[in-house]
């Protein structure tokens, strides 16, 4: 069948518990990101989470009920996907560092642990186990309820590896909830990725389970230098390079062509979305021209699309922008009004917020009296046209 066709209805859910309840929209968040850093070289050295739940605190937005701290998976929970040497190794190393001393030389090599992008840092473990803990108690408690809403930004771990840490990543959450989604009887899930960046991990964990679509939309030419139009993991992967300065008129022709035909076709009981933050404009670490309205967007697009939602975080690396965004995307879920200008005591969170070094500026107000960026409409280039038709003429992922 053509992937223009309107969304069918849902895929039914497995059988719930008599009396189940529909779940959320809960926000879970940790203070384990406070105070937490890469290091002061690393652009993870900005505060992201902690200003997003300030800000969504200072909005009303997280009344009790809303809020839930997310739980810490242990390492047997993490083994549902990582393998059990690198969880010990990634512990041991987290033990050295909170004593100041340093891990293996050969754990760079082995592991990926230690290297610029993956530092040793004290909380090197418990962090990414947070954001894990979250995934895999989201995917638990929405695959018990016949439907419900998920937020949670300190997820998004794209770039993990089985065995070994990349790009930022020490875990990948996102690989942990979506197999134990699968673990609770889901067969149908989608997976969308709007980061700047491939979400390579992910596809490699799922690469040839048709029960699992697919599709990132990254930046091209830029690392992991994975994800190219053609490679689609054995037929379940739908991979969308774009040119820099991607605009908000082209993410809605990509939303309208491909994410949501391809979703509503696959009638998935769940999706997650990786709603990385780095292909907003005022990103320092990719070149894409989004504004925040873009993935908004794709939130409201999806929501209909399935009866169970996981929306986390990813890269984002601007602190302004990444609070905003994520702020704005729980408001969304949540059914709030977004405000065109932000009350003081929201707009506090923002004007104090730092690079943390750097010789970067200041943003100017727009970042800091609002939560809603302008339009960012430009030219709908031919060269992506050409590739959302390449991809529409693919054939859907059979499902057993
Ligand atoms: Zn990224």
């Amino acid at each position: 069948m053509s992937v223009l066709q309107p969304p069918p209805v849902a895929a039914a859910a497995p059988p719930q518990a008599p009396g189940a309840q529909c779940l959320g929209p809960l926000f879970l968040g940790s203070d384990i990101y406070r105070g937490s850093s890469y290091g002061g070289q690393h652009p993870l050295r900005v505060a992201r989470v902690p200003p997003v739940i300030d800000l969504c605190r200072a909005l009303g937005w997280l009344p009790p009920g809303r809020y839930r701290a997310s739980p810490r998976a242990k390492a047997p929970l993490l083994a549902l996907w990582h393998d059990p040497d690198y969880l010990a190794a990634l512990q041991q190393a987290e033990d050295l560092a909170r004593a100041g001393l340093p891990a293996p030389p050969d754990w760079r090599t082995l592991y990926g642990l230690g290297t610029l992008s993956n530092p040793l840092y004290p909380e090197m473990f418990r962090r990414p186990a947070t954001g894990a803990g979250g995934m895999i108690w989201a995917a638990d408690a929405l695959a018990a309820a016949p439907a419900g809403v998920v937020h949670v930004p300190g997820a998004g771990t794209h770039h993990g590896l089985r065995g070994r840490a990349a790009g930022f990543c020490y875990l990948n959450d996102l690989v942990l909830g979506i197999v134990a989604l699968q673990r609770a009887g889901l067969t149908r899930i989608a997976y969308v990725d709007i980061d700047a960046h491939h979400g390579d991990g992910v596809e490699l964990a799922f690469a040839g389970q048709p029960g699992v679509l697919m599709i990132s939309v990254h930046e091209e030419a830029r690392w992991p230098f994975t994800g190219g139009l053609r490679d689609d993991a054995g037929g379940n992967a739908f991979n969308l390079p774009v040119p820099r300065g991607f605009n908000d008129t082209e993410m809605r022709a990509v939303l309208d062509r491909l994410i949501v035909p391809r979703v509503a076709a696959h009638r998935p009981q769940a999706i997650v979305l990786q709603c990385g933050a780095d292909a907003l404009a005022e990103d320092p670490l990719a070149r894409l021209g989004l504004s925040n309205r873009a993935h908004l967007a794709v939130v409201a697009a999806l929501r209909p699309l399935a009866p169970r939602l996981i929306v986390t975080g990813g890269g984002g690396y601007n602190p302004w922008s990444v609070a905003r965004c994520w702020a704005a995307v729980w408001g969304l879920l949540s059914g709030q009004d977004l405000p065109d200008r932000l009350p003081p005591d929201a707009a506090a969170v923002l004007a104090a917020l730092h690079w943390h070094g750097g010789a970067r500026p200041r943003p100017g107000p727009a970042l800091l009296e609002t939560l809603v960026d302008a339009p960012r409409e430009g030219p709908l280039r031919p060269d992506l046209l050409a590739r959302l038709a390449r991809l529409a003429a693919r054939p859907a992922p059979l499902v057993p």
